[in-house]
């Protein structure tokens, strides 16, 4: 296997790293500037735990004078360019990532250890999402309050604005570094708020191209950095006052710990999930099975609405049981992610792959069976695993009480849609759920009681981009991502009231 490497060759990037000893240091952008360090972080690829870059590790004094700065003079300059300009600065972003296509297909192999289709799919997310920031601005206005419904308020009205939070704090997961921080800037900036980034520290490198891309564009310079820190030295960060909303996508657990020493503030939060799959007596099943092995190894499992639990009527459980390893068999090829007959790739680091390890080990224990895959193959490499268990034994297993995030499903046979409901919401996490199925009267009961934040009828969940808005409830989140949905979170009301009391202006003759 040849050594990971990255081969970035647009020359525009060129200017934001420097090759020493063969090993390119990336600089960050602190609002305006780009800046190296004294002090390094490794990145390592996960294809074979190569280092393929360095970043600099910032001082809290750095980020300290950006936040400042962002917060006196950049979150005006954002607030201040028209609409119609930041819609062209969004346009050019776009076409500046396809221009660079290959770079960030690159990168997102290499990094991510993601497939060259894979890869391709978040690209093409990313220059939609841009382009769709048009339909965001349909979403930004605020309302009229006429005040003639009592006595008091007679004579007077109001206009509620809605404005922009200010300084928003985006703090990105490794999944989808490229994608996820584009959809962070557009619904942020949209609206006119600045935005500061903190990239993963596993998978920094697509967000500091996008911002030499957002540099190139024309986005104001000072109202955007990317802070290169780890997330465990956060604290301080994301308690600041002058950050007034946090928008944050990772685990549960990083969300908990970001709350607690956050403060008052607004919060976007996407965090820990893995979704049951529901199928139903009438369902098709050879096209629930295609579209549940999709779910269960895309991106090798390593998505929030990845499938984790497949729950049958027990009528059909022998079938798509049958159906579903066929369905395995026939599309699990693992191996390096540059491999283009390569379906599933590595995780993203040992210690994933240890706990999912570690999470089979537990299932079988307490009486799992292995249907499919679970085998380890490479420090970083894993087999899709399906495995059988009763409804019975399920309760205490750690694939069910906690996210793993790999390929991994449980499957249930169960007696009705009430027992399905119960497992499904048993689990602390509550992010989607998909339904195989055609009746209605099923499916309508099955969307009344499952908590979760979206259902997919006939087809894997899957956020896409957001045309559809997705989030979780209970562990899984707080607010929504989708397109026009989540203006919400990064503003806030302000209603002027107007006083026209004894002005006469009220009496027409
Ligand atoms: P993670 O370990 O929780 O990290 C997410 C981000 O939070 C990283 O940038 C991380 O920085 C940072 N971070 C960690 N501790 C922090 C702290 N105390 N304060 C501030 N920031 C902190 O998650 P991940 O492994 O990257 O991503 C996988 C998780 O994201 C899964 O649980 C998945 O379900 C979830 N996810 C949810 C959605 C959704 O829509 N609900 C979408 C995608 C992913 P470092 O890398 O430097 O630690």
């Amino acid at each position: 296997m040849e050594k990971s490497s990255l081969n970035i060759k647009s020359k525009e990037f060129s200017e934001i790293f420097e090759v020493k000893e063969g090993i390119p240091y990336f600089k960050t952008y602190l609002a305006g500037q780009w800046i190296g360090g004294d002090e390094w972080q490794e990145v390592v690829s996960p294809i074979d735990l190569n280092t393929i870059a360095k970043i600099p590790r910032l001082h809290w004094n750095q980020i300290d004078n950006t936040i400042d700065f962002i917060y006196k003079k950049g979150r005006w300059s954002i607030r201040d360019t028209p609409g119609e300009k930041r819609l062209k600065i969004y346009e050019r972003m776009a076409s500046l990532i396809d221009r660079f296509r290959e770079d960030f297909i690159n990168v997102l192999i290499i990094n991510n250890g993601k497939t060259r289709a894979s890869a391709e799919g978040e690209v093409n997310a990313s220059i939609e999402r841009l382009i769709r920031a048009d339909l965001d601005v349909r979403q930004t206005k605020g309302d009229y309050v006429p005040g003639d419904w009592s006595s008091e308020t007679l004579e007077t009205e109001a206009v509620v604005r809605r404005e922009p939070i200010g300084v928003v704090l985006a703090v990105v997961p490794f999944n989808y570094p490229l994608f996820d921080t584009v959809n962070k800037i557009v619904y942020t900036t949209v609206i006119g708020n600045a935005i500061i980034i903190k990239p993963p520290s596993s998978t920094p490198l697509p967000i500091l191209m996008l911002a030499k891309v957002m540099e190139l564009a024309g986005f104001p310079k000072d109202s955007f950095a990317v802070i290169t820190l780890p997330g465990k030295d956060m604290n301080n960060v994301v308690a600041d006052k002058r950050i007034q909303a946090i928008s944050l996508t990772g685990s549960t657990e990083t969300g908990e710990e970001v709350i607690k020493h956050a403060g008052i503030k607004q919060f976007i939060m996407e965090l820990g999930g893995g979704d049951p799959a529901i199928v139903l007596v009438d369902a098709d099943l050879v096209w629930a099975a295609q579209r549940i092995v999709t779910g269960i190894i895309s991106y090798t499992g390593q998505r929030c609405d990845s499938v984790k639990l497949v729950l049958a009527e027990e009528e059909i459980y022998d079938n798509l049981k049958e159906l579903i390893v066929k369905e395995l068999a026939k599309s699990v090829k693992v191996g390096d992610p540059r491999d283009p007959s390569t379906t599933v790739g590595p995780v993203i680091d040992v210690k994933t792959a240890d706990e999912w390890e570690n999470a089979i080990k537990d299932a079988i224990e307490k009486g799992g069976k292995i249907l499919f895959g679970g085998r380890r193959i490479g420090p970083t490499y894993i087999e899709p695993v399906l495995i059988e268990v009763t409804k019975e034994s399920l309760k205490d297993m750690y694939f069910y009480n906690k996210e793993v995030f790999a390929s991994a499903a449980l499957l249930v046979k169960v007696k009705n849609v009430d027992e399905a409901i119960e497992i499904s919401n048993g689990r602390r996490y509550g992010l989607d759920a998909a339904i195989f199925g055609k009746d209605i009267n099923k499916i309508r009961k099955l969307q009344r009681f499952l908590e979760v934040g979206a259902i997919y009828i006939n087809d894997y969940p899957r956020h896409g981009i957001g045309y559809f808005p997705f989030g979780g409830r209970k562990d899984s989140g707080i607010g929504r991502e989708g397109i026009g949905y989540t203006i919400e979170y990064v503003t806030a009301y302000k209603s002027i009231i107007y006083n026209y009391k004894g002005k006469g202006i009220w009496e027409y003759l």
